[in-house]
């Protein structure tokens, strides 16, 4: 792969998502020529945070993101309650932070959703958003390009990463039979003002995260926006009419988000009725079993797409951006164009295995019963986690075993420092 004449691939990606965009970003910065498709016009301020746990936040910094000049909050002491305000377990985040290479992040969805568009266009990548970019299919899967059919359009590349999210139209190109399976759960989401909580929970600090949990259900509310906000998700058994206009959320129904939860104690019913019927949404918690593959030809999935998360473990983004990152690694400057579909090929070896194992520990820990809402069992493997670096050293295996070399020459633009090969 020692190519003597390098050239930009030139690479399409479709979603202008947390995923598609670090992706964009991380290619763009490795010198390739980048265009995403997005089919909605403007970024959905969609008012909620997000978890950006320590294997993200690395990411996030390799790309030149730091969560902490965008408002977002570290947590400090984890508090895990019965539905009738027993302490199960309390967890002091501050004193296991060592434990990472990275901090642990709660962050507010859009703000994360602007930094990624402006870190994309500020590197050059060409995005374009409008209902016209609403792509249709993919041609050319194993020709010497790949095109996207769009509105009345097309593009031609080398590659396309489909990063359409949950519910993508390019994964029936890759996996036919993929079918999205309502998992018996929906979910309330809003924030509130820290202001209006009452005080009896707080800590001076703040950093808090609360977790009740009865049966069956079970309320998650962690601080964000500077510790201004906190941000709810209240989980619950699906009894929703969901229609095909609102399958990806629609504005959901205060007194009834009071009802589902009345058993619950007085700490936590305090903060729910501070749900606002403007703001408040609620989400059917969708599912679907793992693919066998991710890639076809020049087409690869990633993100939702590819896998999407229920949200027991906050690391559906995580893994899309570590599929970001490990793209960056297998495509740097100097790939040549029929050397693609093997490199894409590689981004599975890297990356299919541990995103379906944490699909699984997400589904496991949104058990009722078992090992219920237990995250931390999990946290080694999904924290202590380094995707460049884990993504690198499949790629230096597999050059030794193929007696290959992958080098990238005369980039353009900063470089990320996974890509040492
Ligand atoms: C309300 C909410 C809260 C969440 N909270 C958390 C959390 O706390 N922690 C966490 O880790 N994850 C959370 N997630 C999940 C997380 O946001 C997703 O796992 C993550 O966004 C996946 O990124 P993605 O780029 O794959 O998909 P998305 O972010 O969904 O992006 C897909 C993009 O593709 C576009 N698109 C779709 N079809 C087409 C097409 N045919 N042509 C062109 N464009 C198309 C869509 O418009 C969209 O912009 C949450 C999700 C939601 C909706």
């Amino acid at each position: 792969m020692a190519n003597p004449n390098p050239n930009p691939l030139s690479i399409i990606i479709v979603g202008a998502g947390i995923g598609g965009l670090s992706a964009a970003i991380a290619l763009r910065q490795n010198g390739h020529t980048v265009s995403v498709l997005e089919k909605s016009p403007y970024i959905k301020d969609l008012g909620v945070a997000m978890h950006i746990p320590p294997n993200a936040t690395g990411c996030l910094l390799t790309l030149g993101i730091d969560p902490s000049e965008h408002n977002a909050v570290k947590p400090s002491v984890l508090t895990q309650f019965t539905h009738n305000g027993e302490v199960m377990h309390r967890e002091d985040i501050v004193a296991k932070s060592g434990m990472w290479q990275h901090p642990w992040y709660f962050m507010n969805r859009s703000s994360l959703h602007r930094a990624l568009r402006k870190k994309a266009e500020d590197v050059g990548v060409n995005v374009v958003m409008d209902a016209e970019f609403n792509v249709t299919g993919v041609e050319g899967l194993h020709g010497e390009s790949v095109t996207v059919k769009y509105g009345s359009g097309m593009k031609t590349g080398d590659l396309v990463i489909a990063a359409d999210g949950i519910g993508s139209r390019l994964r029936g190109v890759v996996a036919p039979d993929a079918k999205l399976v309502p998992s018996g759960k929906s979910a309330y989401r809003f924030m509130v003002a820290r202001s209006l909580v009452s005080k009896g929970l707080l800590r001076e600090e703040g950093g808090e995260m609360w977790i009740w949990k009865g049966p069956d259900r079970r309320v998650v509310c962690y601080a964000t926006e500077d510790n201004q906000s906190f941000n709810l998700v209240a989980i619950h058994p699906d009894s929703d009419d969901w229609s095909e206009k609102d399958r990806w959320g629609k504005p959901g129904d205060v007194q009834k988000l009071l009802s589902t939860f009345s058993g619950f104690t007085d700490d936590c019913l305090d903060i729910l009725k501070l749900a606002e019927p403007q703001t408040l949404m609620i989400w059917r918690l969708l599912d679907m079993l793992p693919l066998d593959t991710w890639v076809k030809g020049r087409l690869a999935l990633l993100g939702d797409a590819a896998h999407p998360f229920l949200p027991y473990q906050g690391q559906g983004a995580s893994q899309a951006l570590e599929d970001a990152t490990s793209l960056a690694v297998v495509l740097p400057f100097g790939v040549k164009p029929d050397e693609v579909e093997e490199m894409l090929k590689l981004y599975e070896t890297c990356r299919l295995e541990r995103a379906h194992r944490i699909q699984e520990y997400t589904r496991i820990s949104g058990q009722d019963h078992g090992q219920g809402v237990d995250m931390s069992k999990y946290t080694p493997y999904n924290f202590g986690h380094d995707e460049g670096q884990h993504s690198s050293g499949i790629l230096q295996k597999w050059m030794g075993e193929m007696e290959r070399e992958v080098k990238r020459e005369n980039p353009i633009g900063p470089i990320l420092p996974c890509n040492s090969v």
